[in-house]
């Protein structure tokens, strides 16, 4: 069996599948309608499916060797502007980071090793999953067995940052860590013009920013990659006051998980130490939301094999500051999470993931199918 040969005939049927989701696109944990028509199929072509939620992890086949693959089924709160036949048909939603490709793409997949079932040496798990956007669906999953028994895990994303029909990838780590804090700097209110018998907690939240920002410029290494961002303060309400308290928020993104911990040990040490120059009170909370997208480098050489194999063209693709939840699956099985280049300047697919035109070129998501079938069949030969 080829896998190209075979994602190839079925290509059509892979469009449209992509089609009806999109016209149909639901937020995290309401993927009632998606998971439903996957069910189905999945049950019509021999799968043995358990239900965690909106989400489905669907077996075939049996062995030594259990590889799973990966696909997230949510949409995102944005209005398409697109002007296309199958534009979203429900106000206010848009698949508009590609997980309608994803699940049509696994899909293909799901048909064609159901086919071919006696070819593949092994038990091959379909992970059809809720929730990538914002809701760590991969969590859930992984709570109700998805991992089980499960030596390697692969998962695509449609990138637009890279050509169109080619596979990218990326060694080590590919998508940033990202986590949020929030803190309350609390001194003692008092009259505007009498700092003196105040701690006025406006300066000290100031002095706080500033220093924050000193630990991507002084702490972590220039080598490496780090982000703190201070995204809302807020304080006070009249001219003449001295307000109680100031409260923050912000999130942090990192590579590696030091680099990561490195952050939040300054985070921690730049209230404590600021907060206490001045005689003031805090409370802080850092919350680690998603890990680092960290690829096993020999499951990364192994996707390559695998694609030189069948002729499917790939390369490298750049890291990104964006976070992943498919991170947790990778932080108990060894893996990789793989790209598929939809970026079509011809055809106009130019807009990135999240904007109210991003569109994927639907004609290379055959491709998509093909490496995840190849990926299977060869992992457990
Ligand atoms: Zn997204
Ligand atoms: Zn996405």
């Amino acid at each position: 069996m080829n896998p190209v040969e075979e994602a190839l005939k079925i290509k059509e049927q892979i469009i449209s599948w992509r089609r009806d989701f999109h016209m149909y696109p639901e937020l995290k944990y309401e993927e009632e309608r998606t998971s439903k028509i996957v069910e189905e199929h999945l049950r019509e072509w021999g799968y043995r499916v358990k239900r965690v939620g909106t989400g489905i992890i669907a077996d075939i086949g049996e062995g030594e060797k259990t590889i799973a693959l990966r696909a997230d089924m949510d949409a995102l709160p944005i209005q398409e502007e697109n002007d296309v036949p199958y534009k979203s048909r429900i106000p206010g939603k848009m698949h508009a980071c590609g997980h309608d490709a994803h699940t049509a793409m696994l899909l293909g997949a799901a048909k064609i090793i159901a086919e071919h079932a006696e070819e593949f040496n092994g038990r091959v798990r379909l992970i059809f999953q809720p929730a990538e956007e914002g809701g760590n669906g991969a969590v859930k999953m992984i709570e109700g067995g998805a991992l089980e028994g499960v030596d390697a895990i692969f998962g695509f994303h449609v990138w637009i940052d890279l050509p169109s029909g080619i596979i990218g990838i990326q060694e080590g780590p590919f998508m940033a860590g990202a986590g949020i804090f929030s803190a309350r700097i609390t001194g003692r209110g008092g009259h505007g013009a009498s700092p003196h018998q105040t701690v006025d907690p406006i300066p000290i939240s100031a002095e706080t920013i500033l220093a924050l920002q000193t630990i991507v410029s002084r702490n972590v290494s220039p080598i490496e990659t780090g982000v703190v961002s201070v995204t809302a303060v807020h304080a006070g309400t009249a001219f003449n006051v001295i307000p109680e308290e100031v409260e923050m928020k912000g999130t942090i993104r990192f590579f590696k998980p030091e680099i990561g911990d490195l952050i939040q040990r300054r985070i921690r040490e730049i209230f404590r130490g600021v907060a206490m120059a001045h005689g003031a009170s805090y409370e802080l909370s850092i919350e680690e939301l998603v890990p680092p997208t960290i690829n096993d480098a020999e499951m990364a050489r192994f996707a390559r094999r695998v694609a030189e194999k069948y002729g499917i063209r790939h390369g490298g693709v750049e890291p990104t500051m964006g976070a992943e939840d498919f991170a947790f699956y990778l932080q108990k099985v060894p893996g990789a999470f793989l790209t598929l280049g939809i970026r079509n300047e011809e055809k106009g697919i130019i807009h990135p993931h999240h904007h109210p035109r991003f569109d994927v070129d639907e004609d290379v998501l055959y491709l998509g199918t093909a490496m995840e079938v190849a990926l299977a069949l060869e992992f457990l030969r």
